[in-house]
């Protein structure tokens, strides 16, 4: 069957389905909604795969898995876009037929995203499946929102935020991304007042000179000290402003005059407030200068700052231009330079919960460990609570109303939610405070106040209480390192804020896919990897074989060499089954005592089974395939299946068989969580006749299988002997099958156990007569050749050589070597009767060994030696 058929199985069969009584644990996942927007590569397919193998792997440990396929449909790419796409302009489309190209375009993506989440083998349970935008979810940010304005967390304050011009919006701290930027430093020469000296103020923002409210020197720079107190005049604008002493201007930065300008950058923004300085607004909501701006008004920042440079240019002006390395904001979403704007905006209290988040997050099991460390960080490094209103439209609406005339905000009631402010009536008629005209909020909410209600939404917060009882704290939270500021931290202070616990017991935090060249991948760079196209050439399993090779946490590049090995590694399982089910024909009853050989494959296997299940319970994937993969290839398919393959003829060997189906089936068991698949497919092919469940994915995971405290030793040396001579056949370019006359193994106390698999060992490798013995003296070693060294004896006998050569070649070795042995040197008599001496330096001998009077190969393994008689 196809992978698209067994899909269509499982689906048939329910296995993902949640029940909330079966009485089984529940293990939950708080999965990252897949954004709708349709962009899919590599890295997500192996971030959900890797969720996939949790799930699947859970699941076979006897838990019912909470596992949602869930979307996030809100949010600022998709109205891009649709503005895109629809060749629509926000600003000229009325708000209510935007929403509807929106909700149109993510419907659009969401069957595509479910199809991609199958073809990846993705257990996700339908009959959970959120929607980000539904009103069931909106409902819950609503209702977390009012709740949250009852307690006096969240207030409406004007204040400076970050904005983004393009995206015209307020965002968060983290919303912003900090790159390092070369950029102009300008020496602009503004007059000292009352006084004919100009002095020299650097800045790369020419076109704030509009809002210059002071301009700053650092009192312990003595060149600057005369200047404190005095007054500048502005160029162009001709204001005059106060030169301040603050001890955190860097001297060193261009002159080390600096304009405080009314919102530069934050800076700025500390010495408004520190010394009072006006506010003012330079720019608008759309990054253009405004009014203040004079003659530059309308302009945008960068057309505003070559006009004025310009201008001053023209005026002589500009001392001296010198590049500047600088540290410059850009929104996450569209990448622009952001800008400081003085806006209203509703803030969620975050400064005063830093400590409860920190406190929560201790709680919470971070792995990788040292990922929490970004998290704390960042919390320390938070100045300004959390910007929480957008002026956006395709987010949830903010529920309140405010009077026309007094300002006054009426909040809906819970009960009204969710609701649309600019479509909905408020709860009362008129302002209650002044009697005034209500009006809608226009603003929704950041995404972030969405999706930090995954956890909560998916426990049924606000839905229902019981399974919220029940589900609350979640198991798990998967998530990548990229959006620990955002998402792991605004969850944590979200929940700890509506219920004052952790969210999740623990959060799994997974690094990015690289493109092939180390790069990251982005489309303008052109190297982003789709993975269906791979998925497509080698098989989902080989896929996900690839993703359980990445070390969670780790940055890696996408490697199609690793889908080829997994490719090569489901051809290696198939081969196995295959020569499994060509010697059963039926489900082997267990025997009463299992033969040496068996004994040791099934130690090697409960060791696996016991590694394995570690590996996957901490997270570590590349080490759990590693042991399954070892196991399969070598020791199995190398080794042991060489081994038994004599006893599978003819008469029926219990021992061999069962242990064969035992093992072919826990192998299967192991690989289901990771190759979901190709599993599934052996398993219906050949165990579920004799098994109860319907699905590899509904059986049992499975444990190691009892032997007792028997005696592993004389399996293991079997393994050893066995191997030992196949590499000997080998390295002699024998046939594997070739037969071998005889062989003594002279093992010393381990000789009884090495009897025991004396006839496993003879079998195997077709030796017809094998010997144990404890000790034996018969094992001689003889000089078998001598070689001449040609060079040593040019050097010394000149054009004798060729002669001398041709003697040593035909003398008889032995005599020759105990002639040296004995005298030191080797007399011989050339042609012409002249005799020279040959030593020990002119000559290799060849040593081996010999039984008997028969020459034979000795190998030393361990502490025995095998001799095989040619
Ligand atoms: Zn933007
Ligand atoms: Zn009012």
């Amino acid at each position: 069957m196809t992978e698209k058929d067994w899909q269509k199985k499982w689906d048939e069969w329910e296995l993902y389905k949640l029940d909330f009584n079966s009485g089984k644990p529940i293990y939950s996942i708080d999965v990252p909604p897949r954004y709708a927007d349709g962009m899919l590569h590599v890295g997500h397919a192996t971030h959900y795969i890797k969720m996939d193998f949790v799930a699947r792997y859970k699941r076979m440990r006897g838990n019912e898995v909470f596992f949602p396929l869930c979307v996030d449909v809100n949010g600022m790419p998709i109205e891009l876009s649709v503005e895109k796409q629809y060749k629509v302009d926000r600003k000229k489309t009325p708000r209510d037929k935007l929403i509807e190209l929106c909700t149109e375009f993510a419907n659009k993506n969401l069957e595509v995203i479910r199809q991609q989440f199958r073809s990846f083998g993705m257990s996700l349970d339908e009959s959970q499946f959120y929607r980000t935008d539904s009103h069931s979810y909106r409902r819950i940010t609503q209702l977390s929102f009012l709740k949250m304005l009852e307690k006096g967390m969240v207030y409406k304050k004007r204040h400076p935020v970050l904005w983004c011009p393009s995206c015209s919006t307020a965002l968060a701290s983290a919303d912003v991304e900090y790159y390092p930027r070369k950029a102009d430093l300008n020496w602009i020469k503004f007059q000292v007042a009352g006084e004919e000296e100009f002095v020299e103020v650097a800045t790369t923002r020419p076109e704030l000179i509009c809002v210059c409210q002071a301009i700053g020197v650092n009192p312990e720079d003595k060149s600057k000290k005369l200047l404190i107190g005095k007054e500048l005049i502005t160029p162009i604008f001709n204001k005059r402003v106060k030169v301040l002493a603050d001890k955190k201007i860097d001297p060193e930065f261009g002159s080390g005059i600096v304009m405080i300008c009314s919102i530069g950058d934050k800076d700025d923004l500390e010495w408004i407030y520190k010394y009072n300085l006006p506010l003012e607004q330079a720019l608008d909501e759309e990054g253009k200068l405004t009014k203040l701006a004079g003659k530059y008004v309308g302009m945008s920042t960068e057309a505003g700052r070559k006009a004025i440079l310009e201008d001053l240019r023209a005026k002589e002006l500009i001392e001296k231009v010198e590049e500047t390395e600088q540290s410059v904001g850009l929104c996450w979403r569209c990448k622009a330079p952001v800008e400081f704007l003085q806006i209203s905006q509703w803030f969620l209290k975050t400064l005063e919960y830093k400590k409860d988040v920190l406190e929560t997050s201790k709680q919470i099991k971070w792995r990788p460990k040292h990922m929490e460390i970004r998290l704390k960080n960042w919390i320390n490094s938070l100045t300004w609570d959390w910007v929480i209103s957008r002026q956006r439209y395709f987010a949830t609406p903010i529920p309140i109303w405010e009077c026309e005339r007094c300002g006054e905000i009426v909040p809906a009631s819970p009960d009204m939610c969710y609701v649309d402010p600019t479509r909905d009536k408020p709860p009362v008629e008129n302002c209650p405070s002044c009697g005034g005209k209500l009006k809608g909020c226009e603003d929704v909410f950041d995404t972030w106040m969405d999706s930090s209600m995954t956890a909560l939404y998916n426990c049924y917060w606000g839905r229902d209480d019981k399974k919220f009882e029940r589900l609350y704290p979640m198991s798990l939270r998967p998530q990548s390192h990229d959006i620990i500021r955002s998402w792991a931290m605004y969850t944590i202070l979200r929940s700890f804020l509506l219920t004052e616990k952790k969210p999740w017991d623990n959060i799994l935090i997974d690094g990015f896919i690289l493109a092939p060249d180390g790069r990251p991948m982005h489309s303008s760079w052109g190297n982003i990897v789709d993975p269906l196209p791979i998925v497509e050439e080698y098989g989902a399993d080989a896929f996900r074989y690839w993703a359980s090779k990445c070390m969670i946490g780790s940055d890696l590049p996408f490697q199609h060499k690793e889908a080829n090995h997994g490719r090569r590694f489901l051809r290696k399982l198939e081969s196995i089954q295959r020569f499994i089910w060509l010697s059963l024909d039926s489900k082997p009853d267990e025997p009463k005592e299992l033969r040496a050989v068996d004994r040791w494959i099934v130690s090697c296997y409960n060791q696996v089974v016991a590694n394995v299940s570690k590996a996957i319970e901490s997270f570590d994937f590349p080490r759990a395939i590693e042991q399954i993969e070892v196991f399969a290839w070598h020791e199995l398919a190398d080794q042991y299946l060489e081994m038994v393959k004599w006893r599978l003829k003819g008469e029926k060997d219990l021992s061999a068989r069962w242990t064969l189906y035992q093992i072919g089936l826990g192998l299967t068991k192991l690989l289901a969580p990771f190759l979901c698949f190709s599993t599934e497919e052996t398993y219906q092919d050949h165990y579920k006749r004799y098994e109860r469940e319907k699905s590899i994915h509904a059986s049992e995971w499975p444990k190691p299988i009892k032997i007792g405290k028997m005696d592993m030793l004389p399996g293991e040396l079997a393994k050893e002997v066995i191997g030992t001579i196949r590499n000997w056949k080998n390295k002699n370019r024998m046939a594997l099958n070739a037969p071998i006359e005889r062989v003594e193994i002279i093992a010393g106390e381990k000789a009884e156990q090495i009897s025991l698999v004396s006839e496993d060992i003879a079998q195997t490798l077709r030796i017809k007569d094998l010997a144990i013995l404890e000790e034996s003296e018969d094992i001689k070693e003889e000089i078998l050749g001598v070689r001449p060294q040609i060079g040593r004896i040019g050097a010394q006998f000149k054009e004798k050589t060729k002669e001398i050569v041709s003697l040593i070649k035909r003398a008889d070795p032995k005599e020759a070597h105990s002639k040296i042995e004995r005298d030191n040197e080797w007399q011989i008599t050339l042609r012409e009767g002249e005799g020279v001496s040959i030593t020990q330096d002119h000559l290799k001998f060849e040593t081996g060994y010999s039984i008997r009077g028969r020459k034979c190969d000795l190998i030393r393994v361990e502490d025995l030696l095998i001799a095989i008689v040619s």
